[in-house]
């Protein structure tokens, strides 16, 4: 076993940290108030690939490894969480389901653009009455000649206000229950595409979370993702993939925050002296610093699995769970650290608070992410 980097994956962590310093640290605590879609870093991010950072470079990635994706999203989550989701919707449910499942027309077509940032992607999956029921699709797929015809409403969809393309699920033949969604590739400024309702969120406030409304709407008979009744093991697939992400993300927040952690106590004064110098404040970030190690093992395991094209459903639901609700233990910890400050928005650590929340719902809630792990085990897996 090596816990050494590779030198590729520790120059693309020197780059992702020195891009997330400079460009995006700066900048978070004003696109949290201001709640607007950072398209200025996302085009920089594209000139770095970190838009596509494990997809070949023939379709425009950075042909790099899930392991690299892994440190490169703690990097930029670590600036901040709303970019980080940003880039892992659009590496994770977008261009990963397009590489694995799609045509090799569909790879020239969107995968290029998307995986080399000139577009942008979003996942459809969520509906008003399937949530973690995901099965329960109510939108529908026809096919008419050579068109699909797509009706139905999803909510809560990442960058649904600013993609360009959307990895779509809708129910091809409902008779089927699960084996009866599909899933299609959607151009999201095309006819019979709007968007409704952009959420007001607690956190991760700089990327935008909308209703994606389709009212007749028509797609080639190619858009198709993957084989007609397979949309259902699709989504399953690129969620187990997103979940990595997730991890990553809850990574880079509760890093940001353990960090803020140590630097305030050593200079806040009680007493007469740094608070750091308190046994009750030590074993805080004792705790903190021991979380964030075992998560991150976790989630660099379950990205070593899927470079290794090993099975890692149960390990990156292991990764999420436990990344995400480190994260929000090691924020409120934060938070308790600072004492009263850590209340006040000046101060960062609020704003990590509200981001990690987030990381412990999507791409599975934590129940899920339990039940995921069970049944794994008691498959034997
Ligand atoms: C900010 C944000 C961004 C999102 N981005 C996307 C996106 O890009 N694309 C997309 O498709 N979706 C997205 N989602 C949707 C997200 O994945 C769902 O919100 C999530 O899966 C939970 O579904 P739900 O909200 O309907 O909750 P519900 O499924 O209604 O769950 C409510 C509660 O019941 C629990 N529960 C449900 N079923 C069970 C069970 N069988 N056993 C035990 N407990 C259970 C849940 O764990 C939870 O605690 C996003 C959501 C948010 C808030």
């Amino acid at each position: 076993m090596d816990f050494e980097f590779s030198e590729e994956q520790k120059m693309i962590q020197q780059m992702a940290r020195d891009f997330a310093t400079k460009e995006i640290k700066p900048k978070a605590l004003e696109l949290d108030r201001t709640e607007r879609h950072p398209a200025e870093i996302i085009q920089k991010m594209a000139e770095l690939n970190l838009m596509g950072i494990a997809i070949p470079d023939i379709y425009g990635g950075g042909g790099a490894d899930n392991v690299s994706y892994v440190v490169a999203l703690e990097e930029i989550s670590w600036g901040c969480a709303s970019v980080g989701v940003i880039m892992s919707v659009n590496n994770s449910l977008v261009c990963d389901p397009i590489h694995t499942f799609g045509t090799e027309e569909q790879k020239k077509k969107f995968l290029t653009p998307l995986a080399s940032g000139k577009k942008l992607g979003c996942f459809g999956l969520t509906e008003p009455e399937a949530g973690s029921d995901a099965a329960a699709q109510k939108t529908t797929a026809v096919l008419k000649g050579d068109e699909w015809m797509i009706n139905g409403k999803k909510n809560f969809i990442t960058n649904g206000n600013v993609a360009d393309y959307c990895v779509l699920l809708a129910m091809t033949d409902r008779s089927k229950g699960y084996r009866g969604i599909s899933s299609f590739i959607i151009d999201c400024k095309g006819p019979g595409v709007a968007v409704g309702v952009v959420e007001k969120k607690l956190g991760i406030k700089a990327s935008g979370t909308a209703e994606l409304i389709l009212e007749d709407c028509r797609i080639p008979k190619e858009n198709l993702l993957g084989q007609e009744g397979q949309g259902f093991y699709v989504a399953m697939n690129t969620l187990d993939g997103g979940r990595i992400g997730i991890a990553a993300q809850a990574l880079g927040i509760a890093r940001a925050a353990l960090e803020a952690a140590i630097e305030y106590s050593k200079t806040r004064m009680q007493f007469g002296q740094p608070i750091s110098k308190f046994q009750a404040i030590q074993w805080m970030i004792a705790d903190m610093a021991t979380e964030l190690d075992a998560a991150r093992l976790l989630t660099l395991k379950a990205g070593f699995l899927k470079d290794q094209k090993q099975r890692y459903e149960k390990e990156a639901a292991m990764a999420k769970l436990f990344a995400s609700e480190a994260a929000s233990r090691i924020t409120t910890k934060a938070i308790q650290i600072h004492g009263g400050y850590g209340y006040i928005q000046e101060y960062n650590v609020e704003r990590h608070f509200r981001d990690a929340r987030i990381t412990e719902i999507y791409e599975g809630t934590s129940e899920i992410m339990r039940l995921v792990i069970s049944s794994n085990i008691l498959k034997g897996r």
